[in-house]
């Protein structure tokens, strides 16, 4: 049996190799195959990327112009207004073209997130019941709401603030070193970079300092809720004290840790402020220094002071930017991991749809266990001819209703083989094998959605006139036209709004609806009172009859008309026989007869009691009412 590690979703950082990894496995996403649409508007994105960041190193070319028009001698007032016209009609292009760029890429940025979040929903339905059960449904739908908002996060800054920014610095460096000479491009590029690796490092940094104030914080909290719930034990060890100063430890080192973090923050802004200081000064001074030689004019000047300042304003966030960014990357591998998570139960290369004429079901010494260490079905063997009936029963736990999981494979047996119509379920294809059984489960659980919907849920695109046959038969029709909203009743999460018994009956009606070969009943009617009980017998008898039936039952007046009743103990066939048989072998099967017959008598004569006490109660409440009535008359 294969036992596959899976995903392990701790919230630790990604290495860098793993972080290359997740933005790889990003970009089939953002440049789908056979989408041609999306491609075009991608490449179109990446145009106005182009165009508004061809303006923005445009911008400060022109300030120039105007200044030195200014500064000069031959000041002529139409050119200075054509390039302020020029300066503004810039500007406005670059903000044009960065509003186009999102216009194009808002739908890829889009679909990417919607086909990631698909592919993870889709392969989380073929993972298997063991790795389900080994999770927390709130925790897998959080791995993929937080991965689609990485993803969202991402593109947003990656694409359209960081990548851009880089574009631009050499851009801008390029400009600088092509108007003037390298030392320029070189003190910008320094400048820049600097101030890059300076906030990244200073981030991981921070982050230390931020994990530990969020530590003691989370302590604190904990410390304060426990000792408040534990009130009384407080009080009566006279702890108070004792447990003021455990708070207080606690609250201390994070106190310590905000400080910290605080000041830390102001080491970055002071650094990063001297960073683009000194680089500021080093370009006004190349530059002062050209003009003195005359190879400069003020223009330039103002000039590389703001493409210095252009430069740094966006990376201003740098800080913020590079802690999500790394925040995004780890949500973004954990669902990436679930997606690597591979499937336990699959179908074989060669595997065809299941054929089911008769629908025989043969157990052949079936041996399983749901790890390796405890072995739960210690070679079963049983045969359920087709169009009969055949009925497991037996103590809690003996592995009734692994037999149903195994019939449906939804883990693979260790040992032996499971037969339908004398094909081994492991060489057909899951979906035809499921097709062909309906279940009514123990727990049945609904979907939140309407009456109507969970029944129809057996078979997509049944008709309503189908749909109320399948209710009435799961006698249910009558309680659900009775409801103010009728089909349209909504049943809660999980079902929650409808009794026990109301909600096996929907199971068995969205069963039925499903119209399957084989009949699979654990516990179908285990919430019943019995008189709803006989009468759902009574049609599911009649609906399953020359159907091959699997009953599970802890009811054995439920399964007296079997073919065969099989008792299961700790995984091993105790014993089998028709109900006669094993009354008059008088072993377990005829032991826990007795005992239920006991205890449905024993029910009944409570029953008659209180009806009785009731009965009584209500002729002496009468008797006083009359003599009162009588008294006043008088
Ligand atoms: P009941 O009548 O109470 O429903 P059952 O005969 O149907 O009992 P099963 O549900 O088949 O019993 O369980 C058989 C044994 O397997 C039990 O001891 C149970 O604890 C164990 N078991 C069931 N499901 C799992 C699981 N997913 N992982 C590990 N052990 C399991």
């Amino acid at each position: 049996m294969s036992r596959r590690p899976t995903a392990n979703l701790t919230e630790s950082d990604p290495p860098a190799t793993a972080e290359l990894d997740t933005i790889k496995s990003l970009l089939p996403y953002l440049w789908p195959k056979g989408q041609f649409e999306m491609r075009a508007r991608v490449v179109v994105a990446l145009a106005c990327l182009v165009m508004a960041k061809a303006a923005s190193v445009y911008v400060p070319v022109l300030y120039k112009e105007a200044v030195d028009l200014i500064s000069g001698d031959k000041f002529d007032f139409t050119v200075l207004l054509w390039i302020v016209v020029a300066y503004g009609m810039t500007r406005l292009g670059q903000q044009a073209f960065a509003q186009l760029r999102e216009f194009f890429f808002a739908r890829v940025a889009q679909r990417a997130i919607r086909a990631v979040a698909i592919k993870t929903f889709r392969h989380l339905h073929r993972l298997s019941l063991r790795f389900h059960l080994d999770r927390q449904t709130g925790g897998l739908t959080r791995v993929i709401e937080r991965g689609t908002k990485a993803i969202e996060f991402l593109l947003n800054f990656m694409l359209f603030n960081i990548l851009p920014t880089l574009f631009e610095i050499f851009l801008v460096c390029g400009v600088l070193w092509w108007m003037f000479d390298f030392r320029y491009a070189i003190a910008t590029f320094g400048t820049i970079f600097s101030y890059i690796a300076f906030t990244m490092l200073v981030t991981e940094w921070r982050l230390k300092i931020r994990r530990r104030m969020n530590t003691m914080d989370n302590r604190a909290n904990t410390r304060a809720v426990d000792s408040l719930l534990n009130y009384e034990t407080v009080k009566y060890f006279g702890n108070e004290m004792h447990e003021e100063e455990r708070y207080d430890r606690s609250m201390r080192s994070y106190e310590d840790a905000a400080v910290k973090s605080r000041t830390s923050l102001s080491l970055v802004n002071v650094g990063q402020g001297g960073i683009i200081a000194a680089g500021l000064m080093v370009v006004m001074a190349l530059a002062g220094g050209d003009i003195a030689s005359g190879k400069a004019t003020v223009g330039d000047f103002v000039m590389v002071n703001t493409y210095l300042i252009q430069l740094y304003m966006p990376l201003n966030f740098l800080g913020f930017v590079y802690r999500e960014i790394k925040q995004s990357l780890t949500d973004m591998q954990q669902m990436f991991l679930l997606l690597d998570e591979e499937q336990e139960i699959e179908d074989a290369v060669d595997a065809k749809d299941l054929v089911v004429e008769k629908g025989a079901v043969r157990f052949e010494n079936v041996k399983f266990g749901y790890s390796a260490e405890r072995g739960i079905l210690k070679g079963i063997s049983f045969d359920v001819p087709a169009g009969k009936t055949v009925a497991l029963v037996g103590p809690s736990g003996a592995g009734k209703s692994t037999i149903s999981r195994l019939l449906f494979r939804f883990y693979d047996i260790d040992d032996g083989a499971i037969l339908i119509d004398g094909q081994d379920i492991r060489s057909v294809t899951q979906a035809s094998l499921r097709r062909a059984i309906g279940i009514v489960p123990q727990d049945t659980v609904l979907f939140n959605d309407t009456i109507y919907y969970n029944i129809a849920y057996g078979r997509p695109g049944a008709s309503t006139a189908e749909i109320e046959e399948a209710a009435r038969l799961a006698r249910i029709h009558d309680f659900i036209i009775s409801l103010p909203d009728g089909y349209e009743s909504t049943v809660g999460e999980r079902g929650l709004k409808l009794s026990g018994g109301e909600k096996q009956r929907v199971a068995i009606a969205r069963t039925l609806l499903k119209q399957p070969k084989i009949f699979l009943f654990d516990e179908a009617t285990s919430a019943l009172d019995s008189q709803t009980e006989k009468a759902i017998q009574t049609s599911l008898s009649e609906v399953s009859q020359d159907y091959t039936t699997l009953v599970i039952a802890h009811r054995l007046s439920t399964v007296v008309d079997a073919h065969e009743i099989i008792v299961l103990r700790e995984g091993e066939i105790a014993e089998r026989g028709n109900h006669d048989a094993l009354l008059s072998q008088d072993g377990i099967y005829a032991a826990m007869w007795r005992q239920q017959m006991r205890e449905q008598e024993r029910q009944r004569t409570r029953k008659r009691t209180r009806k009785r006490k009731w009965r009584r109660t209500r002729a002496r409440t009468r008797a006083r009412t009359r003599a009162r009535t009588r008294k006043r008359k008088r």
